[in-house]
């Protein structure tokens, strides 16, 4: 069965929106299998966002991702990751759509990082990457 790493970012957690975000994964039909509060560190983050590293914005998002703890996920399912993205919605919170959860529960708020509440794996491939360093027992 297929597996995707989901992680509620730092904005999330301060929103008070974990439940709201699992109970979603839930609702969907999808099974947590693993669950985690914990900072992320700089050297953690720098592996989960291998591909972002040398982007103008890396020094920004790790500011974001580090200003608070995060909650990480491994949900499981037939085609979740796929599944999981289509909950999450697109990557700029204002014109997700609504009924998904950037839509209903992000938007911007003018501080030049893309707050979005979520981050899910984008393929089975980044899934088995980012679950081997939120989850290295699994
Ligand atoms: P995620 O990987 O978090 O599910 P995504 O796949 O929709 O989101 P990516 O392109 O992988 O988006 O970017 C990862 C994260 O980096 C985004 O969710 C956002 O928080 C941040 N980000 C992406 N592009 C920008 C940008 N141009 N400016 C600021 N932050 C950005």
């Amino acid at each position: 069965v297929e597996r995707t790493l989901i992680l509620v970012k730092p904005d999330g957690v301060k929103r008070g929106q974990i439940g709201e975000v699992l109970r979603r994964i839930e609702a969907k039909g999808y099974r947590i299998i693993a669950l985690q509060m914990r900072e992320a560190s700089a050297d953690l983050l720098a592996e989960h966002y291998a591909e972002h590293t040398e982007k103008p914005f890396y020094a920004d998002l790790v500011a974001y991702m580090s200003d608070g703890p995060v909650v990480a996920i491994v949900a499981e399912g037939e085609r979740v990751v796929e599944g999981f993205r289509s909950l999450a919605g697109t990557t700029d919170p204002t014109s997700a759509a609504p009924g998904t959860i950037r839509g209903d529960l992000a938007r911007d708020w003018g501080t030049g990082n893309i707050e979005n509440v979520v981050h899910g794996s984008d393929a089975p491939e980044s899934a088995a990457r980012e679950i081997a360093i939120w989850f290295p027992e699994l």
